[in-house]
């Protein structure tokens, strides 16, 4: 195409808007545009390379046996209530009413249209396995829309949702999402690992996310240096080391500790390390406090606390609900006497002769013990990995590597298809629930992840699969016949040649030609200029190294095309 017919308005500043670097290069380079928060315009560029992203999805979905739909956006909250989730999904979920004062809601996700859908249409065994995905607009009223499309209200994702009759053929189509998930994101030529993921109160059986890896990610993820675990923080499980030795339990004394409430500053004035100090957190699970405890240096996975407590939502208490609920200030919080249940991180077992909070302002305990002094409802694992822990496999060195997700894969069972009475006849006769699984790619956010992973000081440098052109061609003799009538063969011959070609014609300084063509990102550039009406040389650049290869004009269009292949091979 020509740059002068299409639609790409460069900008020279970072809109300040953006924080993170996908989202200043998606401007920047002219692909996006906000229209209101967490809802974003794609403009042609952003589109092609959406494009791209959602082609590769088709073709390992439809390779994989999947079927494509495509489903309503605007749902019946009636569907939503028999599932149970009208109330348990929380605002994200946008309700609103129609003219008749029909309550809807727009689609976050699909779990429920597409039980309805199954459950009218499939009545036997025979009609099993299935596997139905579209891709599909999402709303979600995100708390924080941010790092414009990472996470954005409106949202193109794939979903697939597979209905199985035994448990060995869901466990066959989550392996085959599995598999399709791999591909996918290989193709799309990025940087990712899938690691098991926390499958929460579903009562689903297993899961995991797809990370693309990046600094700038918003979750950390735990990979072993020695053997292939990977799971995310909610996921990894930590082991308490074992208590070496039993020590003669010492006497409990108070102590003064003047407005001594941080760990930090408590070890710094008793001269102790955190791990023999006990901290005291007060949460709130579904409107009640409870009191976690844990070691000084250990920090608490809420995830896994609320699967401890079977909660649907937990928090931190603010300093006023923790005095409400306890009478003490915090920072001076401990086990000993406090009147709300209690529960302890797995660790805490292991711990002996430690300091504790008095529950008086002021003072703390030294030489406490579990069991003596107090006792605990519960004890789980409960904290937060970190990279002094071992990897839970093989015992090996943990890395904490920050990645962004992108795809996600649950074999959820019969959660959904029981609370929606979705239901089949088996081969002898009787009525089983579906067993499903479904299956998420956030296609808008693999293109803000694709850029976070692959940048840098001049723009973008897209894998070549999604790049919106795979080449750029910069006619610089604007008013030269001869570099004209090249560049436009050049472009004709590889347009002909199937391979997408953008011709920058615009009367513009070569400068800014090379800074354009830089920033959006694409990964050959050819140059026809001076030394082409010299020598008849042109010169070809490749995006992501920088490499120059000179061709005489007659061989640039096998040149490139030999580049071509070998980058996608
Ligand atoms: P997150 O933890 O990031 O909020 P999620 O667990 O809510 O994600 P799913 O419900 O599993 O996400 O949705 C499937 C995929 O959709 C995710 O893996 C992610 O890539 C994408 N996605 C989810 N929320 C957003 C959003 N607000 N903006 C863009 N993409 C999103
Ligand atoms: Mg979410």
């Amino acid at each position: 195409m020509l740059f002068t017919k299409l639609l790409i308005p460069t900008l020279k500043e970072n809109p300040s808007e953006a924080d993170v670097v996908s989202h200043k290069l998606l401007m920047r380079a002219g692909f996006i545009r906000k229209l209101t928060s967490g809802v974003y315009s794609y403009l042609p560029l952003g589109l092609m390379t959406l494009r791209k992203i959602e082609r590769i999805v088709r073709e390992e979905m439809n390779a994989a046996g999947a079927q494509e739909v495509l489903l309503p956006m605007v749902q019946p909250a009636d569907l939503w209530a028999e599932s149970g989730r009208l109330q348990k999904y929380g605002p994200e979920l946008l309700r609103f009413k129609d003219r008749h004062g029909r309550e809807s809601c727009l689609g976050p996700t699909h779990e429920e249209v597409i039980t309805d859908l199954v459950r009218n249409n499939i009545h036997s065994y025979r009609g099993l396995p299935v596997n139905l995905y579209q891709i599909q607009t999402k709303f979600r009223d995100e708390i924080r829309p941010r790092f414009g499309l990472m996470r954005g209200r409106e949202f193109i994702m794939k979903d697939a949702y597979s209905f199985d009759a035994t448990e060995a053929g869901a466990d066959a189509a989550y392996e085959a999402m599995n598999k399709a998930y791999h591909q996918i994101f290989s193709r799309c030529g990025l940087q990712f690992r899938a690691v098991e993921a926390d499958t929460g109160t579903i009562g689903g059986s297993f899961s995991h996310e797809f990370m693309v890896l990046a600094d700038t990610g918003e979750d950390t993820i735990v990979i072993c240096r020695q053997c292939s675990y990977a799971a995310n923080l909610e996921k990894a499980a930590c082991s308490a080391a074992p208590l070496s030795e039993r020590r003669e339990e010492k006497p409990l004394s108070k102590i003064e500790t003047p407005g001594k409430r941080k760990v930090d500053a408590v070890c710094d004035f008793l001269k102790i390390a955190p791990q023999n100090l006990l901290k005291t957190m007060v949460y709130i699970a579904d409107g009640r406090p409870v009191a976690v405890l844990l070691r000084g240096d250990h920090e608490v996975q809420t995830v896994k606390l609320k699967n401890m407590l079977g909660a649907n939502e937990v928090e931190l208490a603010s300093d006023q609900e923790c005095f409400d609920a306890t009478g003490v200030p915090t920072g001076y919080l401990g086990p000993i006497g406090l009147k709300i249940p209690v529960v302890a991180d797995l660790t805490v077992t292991t711990m002996q002769n430690f300091t504790t909070g008095a529950n008086e302002k002021n003072f703390h305990y030294l030489n406490a013990n579990l069991g003596r002094d107090f006792t605990v409802e519960k004890t789980a694992d409960l904290r937060m990995i970190t990279t002094t822990d071992h990897c839970p496999l093989c015992g090996g060195e943990l890395e904490l590597p920050r990645g962004i997700e992108v795809g996600h894969i649950f074999k959820l069972g019969t959660a959904y298809s029981e609370a929606l009475n979705a239901k089949f006849l088996d081969s002898n006769g009787q009525e089983q629930p579906f067993i499903m699984g479904c299956y998420g790619i956030g296609v808008s956010r693999v293109m803000a992840a694709a850029i976070e992973q692959n940048h840098d000081k001049d723009g973008i440098v897209f894998p070549l699969p999604i790049a919106p052109f795979q080449v750029i061609i910069l006619n610089l003799g604007f008013t030269d016949d001869a570099i004209t009538t090249a560049a436009t063969d050049l472009y004709q011959s590889l347009r002909e040649k199937g391979i997408d070609t953008l011709l920058d014609d615009r009367d513009e300084r070569p400068g800014s030609k090379f800074k354009d063509a830089d920033l959006l990102g694409i990964p050959f550039r050819v140059t026809i200029g001076k030394r082409f009406s010299a020598d008849g040389i042109v010169e070809i650049r490749d995006r992501k190294h920088g490499e120059i290869t000179e061709v005489p004009f007659a061989e640039a269009r096998e040149m490139l095309t030999k580049m071509l292949t070998e980058a996608i091979i």
